[in-house]
């Protein structure tokens, strides 16, 4: 998709006519909006570029509204240099969510910070029936919120895995579609659209605005209905061939074993996800263990919390295991790509003593525990909200050539 192509976005990448000043304009807005209270002598600084070069490229984005100038910094003796700040609120951005019965929206500035958030349930009676349904609904949506002019793209996260060549979700046994194509979504309202799944979304909101900020290798890791992880090298979410790379609940952690709905045996989201939680505990109270269990009827995950928060040690062991479990697959990861951190989230994270006292078991013996640089480990600090901002990264990323997004 050629940005050019798109309403809205010739502010913020101008022409095509010079090359290097249109490169240099995308350092000059990226390192602005990035690091944010820079003065023009700073930012010739860090990019290596002339002063004049910087004050030039700085007016015309003062005069495009981009940037703004925020008062003055520290004087070391002479006039007290400007700070200057990018303008967060030149654009919209819509982000998605989409999820088995319902669809969550935001509209969020330029800067990831959520202005509206709306959601709605949903039932497909017919195939390719997705779009439509979004449509009509982003519509009003966005109506009721802000003017439609101001939108600068939609960003869209989705289970399963995504084409990025097509925008089509390719494959998701939560959303039950084959080949859902999206792409009317962006057609009819004119912006680009942009579309990846989960994890990597999650990755990316991470690296944005989140954890991930302080970190240049990390894996962010999200579990849930399924278990998956998006890789950042770099400062870059690495993608894979197609986008399919950290297809982490689909490595093999028990050979020849249980069947996987994907064909294989012995996935590890068998043994992580919010299924394990609810075939385990079942199990359970089939055989007639004594655990609370048995009186929190129909069996969820959330039951499987109540009763460890209770107190019932079966409980309380099934959500340590599906813990371990889940490390054995992100140690295998850390032993391939040596990162700095593991960043977790997803709906599965739903009370942190039990899961993660079996993550952190787990992930204490690995390869590399003798090296003085530790392994991080965090949990998200975004909610639920990381998935919408992760979204909306997906569009910032394409409008202004983020580092870590190619
Ligand atoms: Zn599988």
């Amino acid at each position: 998709m050629r940005v050019e192509e798109k309403s809205g976005m010739n502010l913020l990448r101008k022409g095509n006519k010079d090359l290097i000043k249109e490169l240099n304009r995308s350092l000059v807005i990226d390192m602005v909006r990035l690091q944010g209270n820079l003065t023009r002598t700073e930012i010739a600084k860090k990019t290596g570029l002339g002063l004049s070069t910087i004050t030039n490229i700085i007016d015309e984005l003062i005069k495009d509204n981009l940037v703004s100038e925020i008062g003055t910094g520290d004087s070391r003796g002479g006039r007290k240099p400007v700070l200057l700040k990018f303008n967060g609120d030149y654009g919209v951005i819509v982000g998605l969510k989409i999820e088995k019965q319902q669809i969550k929206m935001c509209l969020a500035n330029l800067e990831g910070k959520i202005l509206h958030k709306d959601h709605f349930t949903y039932v497909l009676k017919e195939k390719n029936q997705l779009s439509g349904v979004i449509i009509e609904k982003l519509e009003s949506f966005i109506e009721q919120n802000v003017c439609a002019s101001k939108v600068v793209g939609i960003g869209i996260a989705t289970p399963g895995y995504v084409d990025q060549e097509s925008n089509e979700v390719v494959y998701s046994p939560i959303l039950k579609v084959d080949h859902g194509d999206l792409k009317p979504i962006g057609e009819h309202f004119n912006v680009p659209l942009l579309i990846d799944n989960d994890a990597n979304v999650f990755a990316l909101a991470e690296k944005w605005i989140g954890l991930g900020r302080e970190y240049r290798n990390f894996i962010g890791v999200t579990v849930g209905a399924g278990v998956g992880a998006g890789i950042v090298i770099d400062n870059m979410l690495f993608q894979g061939t197609f986008g399919g790379a950290g297809e982490l609940g689909h490595i093999t952690i028990h050979q020849g074993d249980r069947l996987c709905y994907c064909g294989q045996r012995g996935c590890l989201e068998l043994y992580a996800s919010d299924a394990y939680l609810v075939n385990e505990a079942k199990r359970m109270v089939s055989i007639g263990v004594p655990t609370l269990l048995e009186s929190l009827t129909p069996i969820t995950p959330e039951s499987v919390v109540t009763a460890a928060q209770r107190g019932d040690t079966y409980a309380q062991e099934l959500l340590v295991k599906q813990g371990e479990n889940l490390a054995i697959g992100i140690k295998n990861m850390v032993h391939l790509f040596n990162p700095e951190a593991v960043i977790l989230g997803g709906e599965g994270l739903r009370e942190e003593e039990f899961l993660l006292k079996g993550i952190k078991k787990e992930l204490a013996v690995h390869f590399f525990v003798k090296h003085p640089r530790k392994l991080q480990f965090h949990t998200t600090e975004m909610g639920e909200d990381v998935w919408l901002i992760g979204a909306c990264a997906l569009v910032a990323s394409h409008l202004f050539k983020v580092p870590i997004y190619k």
